[in-house]
């Protein structure tokens, strides 16, 4: 099993500088269209269960990196860089949820994470010219580089 060191790519320490005042949380998007981790909750179950516990909760994937739990944060942690590390760590050990799965078998066989049918004849309506082609080689190597390609069976 390929595993990641979150902690070589976020502080460790920064979680204790966390005092619980839940401000992130409070302006967190994904918590208002769903019972995602949230900001706050993903740094107490880090402190208390150990993030191998953490990575194995789908609800890390709700995070939509909009950052406002840092900006708002008066401790300025860089939370949504700790749920980014906890995924990274998740789809290391092959925990995707499925509909992301999808998408990227998608984005290597089209170069595109999903397909909208009639794109062109939308675009043509708006007076918009159609899209070029995806770049489906790049994205491959993309995929190649980052390692996704063997995280998900393509
Ligand atoms: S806003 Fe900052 S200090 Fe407050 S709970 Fe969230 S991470 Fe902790
Ligand atoms: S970055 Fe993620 S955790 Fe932070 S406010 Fe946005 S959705 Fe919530």
């Amino acid at each position: 099993m390929t595993t990641i060191k979150i902690w070589k790519h976020f502080p460790r320490e920064d979680l204790y500088e966390c005092y619980q005042c839940a401000r992130c949380t409070g302006s967190c998007p994904a918590m208002q269209v769903a019972p995602a981790i949230g900001p706050r909750g993903a740094i107490l179950k880090c402190l208390n269960l150990g993030h191998d516990e953490v990575v194995e909760d789908e609800k890390i994937w709700l995070c939509c990196t909009c950052n406002v739990c840092e900006d708002r944060c008066p401790q300025k942690i860089p939370i949504s860089d700790l749920l980014v590390a906890l995924r990274n760590s998740a789809a290391r050990r092959g925990n995707i949820p499925s509909r992301l799965g999808v998408a990227i078998e998608l984005l290597a066989k089209t170069g595109r994470s999903m397909i909208v049918h009639q794109l062109d004849e939308m675009r043509a309506h708006h007076g918009l010219a159609p899209l070029p082609p995806a770049p489906v080689e790049e994205v491959r190597k993309i995929l190649k580089k980052t390692g996704l390609e063997e995280v998900v069976e393509i």
